[in-house]
């Protein structure tokens, strides 16, 4: 589970990669007590960090401060469950603080658009779309993305800031919002409600996976001659679905993950939508179990890990659960595909 330093950045090589995914698949439960620990310091952060990148990491204890405070890029089920948690505590309540820090994410915050246009107003609905999250309040919209690391989590105000806490809500209930996210993959900006369909991130959105047209979407994608995992992870095709989701699903549907989309029959088109709202859908329920076990912190603010039963993502070199080959990884596009050679056509 654990791998010696590869030498390559790849991520199936790259060993704090290994661990979150032993994290995520809930093989270090042992560290679990570290995930109540507050937010380490930044100071320690980021020496964990250096150390790593001189690889003179050698032992788990040493790289669970990192890996427990990076969560796994998040997929469209961890959205979904921060979407959850935060609902109850955003819709219907009004924004009587916010706190921006101008900082340049993959969209910069711009604390004056936050005041102007959040300040004073009720938040009406929490939506997602893709890996999108939507408030819409009475006057605005926000839009959240997590990107690589970004965390939304609910505190109380008395609670210390994590390091790298762009954005605070705070509600008239008394518990704030905080958007955290060290790498600054993410986006958190706001904008009039009658932009929020023009905006770029949306716009291009295909249907969810979740409640949209699933079999529509595959069929329309169907006369690519691109490989079918690369055809998932076009989030124009199907919002939301990454990597870890598309790998699974195309195991469940007994498709390789390199067919390409147009060699694929219909029938077995129809089985992967199937399997994409399977997989998604037994993560939601992993994700849910996390979330009543988390109480009032969320599962986002504890991580953003829940154990998730995956059959082939990660597990190179593993026995296939179905038929006890191996499972074999290859690099696309230059991320992993994990596949069992004889059981995926
Ligand atoms: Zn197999």
């Amino acid at each position: 589970m654990f791998r010696g330093y590869g030498g390559r950045s790849e991520p199936g090589d790259n060993p704090f990669f290994q661990l979150k995914l032993a994290v995520l698949r809930g093989e270090i439960g042992a560290w679990s007590s570290l995930l109540s620990d507050p937010e380490p310091p930044a100071a320690r952060y980021c020496a964990v960090r250096n150390r790593f990148k001189k690889r003179e990491l050698s032992s788990l204890s040493e790289c669970a401060w990192l890996v427990l405070t990076l969560p796994v890029m998040p997929e469209l089920p961890e959205v979904e469950i921060v979407r959850r948690s935060l609902e109850p505590h955003m819709v219907g309540s009004r924004v009587v603080e916010v706190e921006a820090r101008a900082i340049k994410l993959r969209e910069g915050i711009t604390p004056a658009h936050w005041s102007d246009r959040i300040l004073g107003t009720r938040v009406i609905a929490l939506e997602r779309r893709g890996k999108y999250l939507i408030a819409k309040a009475e006057r605005a919209a926000a839009l959240f993305h997590l990107g690589m690391s970004g965390r939304m989590v609910l505190r109380r105000p008395e609670e210390p800031r994590a390091p790298h806490t762009h954005l605070v809500l705070r509600f008239d209930h008394g518990i704030e919002v905080r958007f955290i996210d060290p790498r600054r993959f993410g986006a958190a900006v706001v904008m009039d409600l009658d932009r929020l369909e023009a905006h770029s991130g949306l716009a291009s959105l295909g249907p969810d996976p979740l409640d949209g047209d699933v079999e529509g979407a595959l069929r329309a994608a169907g006369h690519s001659r691109s490989p079918i995992r690369s055809v998932l992870l076009d989030q124009s095709v199907l919002a939301g679905l990454g990597n870890i989701y598309a790998n699974e699903a195309l195991s469940r549907a007994g498709i390789s993950p390199l067919r390409r989309a147009s060699a694929i029959a219909p029938r077995r088109m129809r089985a992967l939508a199937d399997a994409i709202r399977a997989v998604l859908t037994d993560a939601l329920e992993a994700g849910g179990t996390t979330l009543r076990d988390g109480g009032f912190v969320n599962a986002a603010g504890e991580g953003g890990y829940f154990s998730v039963n995956l059959a082939v993502y990660g597990r190179e070199g593993e026995p296939c659960l179905r038929c006890g080959g191996s499972i074999v990884r290859r690099v696309l596009s230059g991320r992993s595909v994990f596949y069992c050679p004889k059981c995926q056509r």
